[in-house]
């Protein structure tokens, strides 16, 4: 019997064996000419995965929460006034982040775990400027809220702030044109929609951003993170006259271009409509087996995961029924009602039947702990909607 399980957390997620394969293979030299050329591929990737082909990538590595780093350390002077648009765990952390290089931080709040601020909320936090720049998480990892990231970044550009977006749960599953909405930073991490082992912080940053960082008056205080060292690397790949600043990861960044490669080959339109589609079919079974879910509603719902509430009378022991069923899934991350619910990542290469097989696993868990619903109610509607046009 195939003792190996599925693994549908909101990442690392599977990757495929063409990916896994490049992860593998023997270690050229960083200064190689073909692994370069790989590197100048992979920028270049980026580019038309963040849909701004006019930013600067930077493939560093790192997880993303470095990512947030580099764009807080590089983009933030001491005294800067910043507005974070609060969603959950992960723009606390970038609110942690920015007054940690002297930024003064203001926050606003969700009306209630599992919501969004309101436009018009952000509106009148931005007229009380000016903030050099806002921050915005695309979808908020620990409780499967997305943002209007279109709305927001209109308003910022409006208010003469730079836009910049948390996308490390987002970036190549959920539909995010970075240069037509105006958003001036986006970053991510290799481990997600991205389709890489965890290892690589990932950031374009538009025009408007890079000049912000040319036009800094104080020095970067972060030694690794400071752009002045990682920018000449960057374009020196790109000039393919390769420079050393730090050693870079190569077989991430080999697999990295391969991911790029099979994401831009299916097409950025065909993989949103992928992940609306499944999240879709994934979402209606969690509906059909009678469980709520942590957003409050649709326009807040994020595409790339599923953060399901346990039906009563359940509770986190299903998730070790659901792994002996095969499907590895993850507990609730948001601290005031982290034994209340469950996170279902579903992006990247996750096919139709990575999602019948765990809507599966889930009724089989639910079964286990004596939870009554009827077999196969879950099943039938996701198979519903993964067969609707
Ligand atoms: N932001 C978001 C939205 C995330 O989901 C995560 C990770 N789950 C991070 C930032 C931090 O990324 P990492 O764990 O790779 O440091």
């Amino acid at each position: 019997m195939k003792d190996r399980k599925l693994l549908m957390i909101p990442g690392p997620v599977e990757f495929t064996p063409e990916v896994l394969r490049a992860m593998g293979m023997a270690t050229t030299s960083h200064l190689a000419p073909n692994f370069i050329e790989r590197f100048d591929r992979a920028l270049k990737g980026l580019r038309k995965v963040f849909l701004c082909p006019d930013g600067q990538p930077f493939i560093i590595s790192g997880s993303g929460t470095l990512a947030m780093d580099l764009a807080a350390a590089n983009l933030v002077e001491s005294g800067d006034r910043v507005l974070v648009v609060n969603t959950g765990y992960f723009s606390d952390r970038f609110a942690a982040i920015l007054e940690g290089y002297g930024a003064e931080v203001t926050q606003v709040l969700a009306p209630a775990i599992g919501d969004a601020p309101a436009l018009e909320e952000v509106e009148t936090a931005l007229k009380k400027g000016p903030f050099k720049l806002m921050t915005i998480t695309h979808v908020d990892t620990s409780t499967a809220v997305g943002t209007d990231v279109k709305g927001l970044a209109a308003l910022g550009r409006a208010h003469d702030t730079l836009v910049l977006v948390d996308g490390v749960c987002s970036v190549a599953g959920e539909v995010l044109y970075q240069k037509e909405w105006g958003v001036d930073l986006v970053l991510t991490a290799s481990q997600k929609a991205i389709g890489v082992p965890p290892g690589l912080a990932l950031v374009v940053a538009g025009p408007r951003a890079m000049a912000a960082f040319h036009q800094r008056t104080q020095r970067v205080s972060n030694y690794y993170a400071d752009w002045t060292r990682w920018l000449p690397i960057m374009e020196s790949v790109e000039a393919r006259t390769p420079l050393y600043f730090g050693t870079p990861p190569v077989n991430h960044i080999w697999a990295l271009e391969v991911s790029l490669g099979q994401i831009l080959e299916e097409g950025m339109e065909a993989r949103f409509a992928r992940h609306r589609k499944l999240s879709q079919a994934f979402k209606a079974a969690v509906a059909a087996l009678g469980m709520g879910q942590v957003p409050v509603r649709p326009e807040v719902t994020a595409t790339t995961l599923t953060a399901p509430y346990y039906p009563e009378g359940v509770d986190a022991s299903v998730l070790a029924q659901i792994g002996k069923a095969g499907v590895i899934l993850a507990g609730g991350l948001y601290p005031q009602i982290k034994t209340r619910y469950f996170r279902v990542g579903h992006m990247g290469a996750v096919t139709a039947s990575d999602i019948l097989t765990t809507v599966g696993a889930i009724e089989a868990g639910l079964s286990a702990v004596g939870y009554k619903f009827e077999p196969g109610a879950g099943l039938a509607a996701a198979q519903a909607a993964l067969l609707g046009s």
